[in-house]
């Protein structure tokens, strides 16, 4: 059997591509994950639904919670994958990762409310994690919550919050116990966004688009019963989380449709009178991120198998993250070389290749090499917990 090329993947990606030619709202035209506008939110929540009834997503959860008895591996990022590979969209917001949160740490009340929520599209999540001060240094976190009677009161700023402006529940961080060392004292809420005191506030990107959020706290209250994991226990609750961010941070399916695109760019560029496809040195760059794009698919099939099945490595997510996130900007990074002076032109102008396609994923590309871990920090990660190199 080939990773990933087994029957019941194929029937699966057929299923997929089914549904979506008749009920998937169009991908947003662009890479990454972006925001999308507010009038497209009721189809995509609807959508968002549809792909958990039909047993395409959340099938590793609790069979008790709508997950299958024994499902494929590889059933998620094959999904994920093929909904790239037919421009259709993905499920809105970060209900994954907050679900991936209660189902390892959150109370049988808590997984018998929100789950099903998230299941049917009607909870959208954000993450309410990074600080302007606490990034990678997440456990220096400074948004303060402070038991008042029968509920949590928050203060604080978060920033860099993606879809938060559309969100119904934010899935925050906070510190509850300002002496403890600082990776003891926090602990993960499950936030209702429309709680007076909670402000969102969308940032404009230098791709043109607002995809993150300041997110504003100021005495929001947070009944204590929405407590995800413990008081004080909330750094391993996020470990969950952050694992299956990292391995789900980019999908080998948006590489092989920028592969595609490289190809028809260097057809259409010319370079002494004739396309750069036929130049030998044109070549030998795309025919090696061929051999990348494929490697990046393999390691990252690979590290999901492991990791479903018991055996993974610690470095297996950042390495695929890593290896995806590098991959990507050097072939975004070229498609921009290789169209030379044509390369300042953007969306709308006439003489642009690809509409701006180009520029949106140049400018974007540095974004996955930060999210969920920026790819220094991982390295880190990678030399002190799988080599147990000195610090
Ligand atoms: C696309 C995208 C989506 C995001 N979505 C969310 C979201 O929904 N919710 C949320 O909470 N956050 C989100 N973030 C924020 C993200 O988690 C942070 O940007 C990330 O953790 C880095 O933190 P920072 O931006 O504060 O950079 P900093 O931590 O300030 O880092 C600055 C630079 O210093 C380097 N550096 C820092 N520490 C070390 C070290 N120990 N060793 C070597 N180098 C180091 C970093 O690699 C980086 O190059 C998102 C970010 C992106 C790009």
């Amino acid at each position: 059997m080939h990773l990933g090329q087994d029957a019941e993947l194929d029937v699966l990606r057929k299923r997929v591509r089914e549904l979506a030619s008749r009920h998937a709202p169009p991908r947003h035209g662009r890479t990454g994950v972006r925001a999308p506008e507010p009038e497209q939110v009721p189809a995509l929540r609807k959508w968002t639904g549809m792909l958990f009834a039909e047993n395409l997503l959340g099938v590793h959860w609790p069979v008790e919670h709508g997950g299958l008895e024994d499902p494929h591996p590889l059933h998620e990022s094959v999904v994920t994958d093929e909904l790239i590979r037919v421009g259709a969209a993905g499920p809105v917001g970060g209900g994954l990762l907050a679900a991936a949160a209660i189902i390892a740490s959150g109370s049988a009340a808590q997984k018998d409310f929100f789950l099903p929520r998230i299941r049917s599209g009607e909870d959208i999540w954000c993450q309410l994690f990074s600080e302007p001060d606490a990034g990678s240094d997440l456990a220096g976190l400074r948004t303060k919550a402070r038991l008042d009677g029968d509920a949590y009161v928050v203060d604080g700023q978060k920033v860099w919050t993606t879809n938060g402006q559309h969100a119904d529940r934010g899935y925050l961080l906070a510190r509850t116990d300002p002496d403890a060392p600082k990776h003891a004292g926090i602990t993960a809420f499950a936030l209702d966004m429309n709680t007076p005191g909670v402000t969102v506030r969308p940032l404009r990107e230098i791709t043109g688009t607002s995809d993150f959020n300041e997110v504003f706290l100021d005495g929001v209250r947070i009944p204590a019963d929405r407590v995800i994991g413990g008081v004080n226990q909330g750094w391993a609750v996020t470990t969950t989380s952050l694992a299956h961010e990292r391995s789900s941070a980019g999908s080998g399916a948006s590489l092989f449709g920028a592969l595609d695109r490289l190809a028809r760019l260097a057809g259409e560029i010319t370079r002494d009178g004739c396309p750069a496809i036929d130049r030998d040195d044109v070549r030998q760059v795309i025919g090696g991120f061929v051999a990348d794009v494929h490697v990046n698919s393999l390691v990252s099939a690979f590290g999901d198998s492991r990791a479903l099945h018991g055996s993974g490595d610690v470095a297996d997510a950042p390495v695929s993250k890593i290896l995806f996130s590098e991959i990507n900007l050097a072939l975004h990074e070229y498609g921009m070389q290789l169209q030379g002076h044509d390369g300042v032109r953007v969306e709308g102008d006439p003489l642009v290749h690809d509409n701006g396609w180009w520029q949106d994923a140049f400018l974007y590309g540095r974004a996955f090499t930060i999210a969920g871990g920026t790819n220094e920090v991982l390295r880190n990660l990678i030399a002190e917990r799988a080599l147990r190199l000195p610090r």
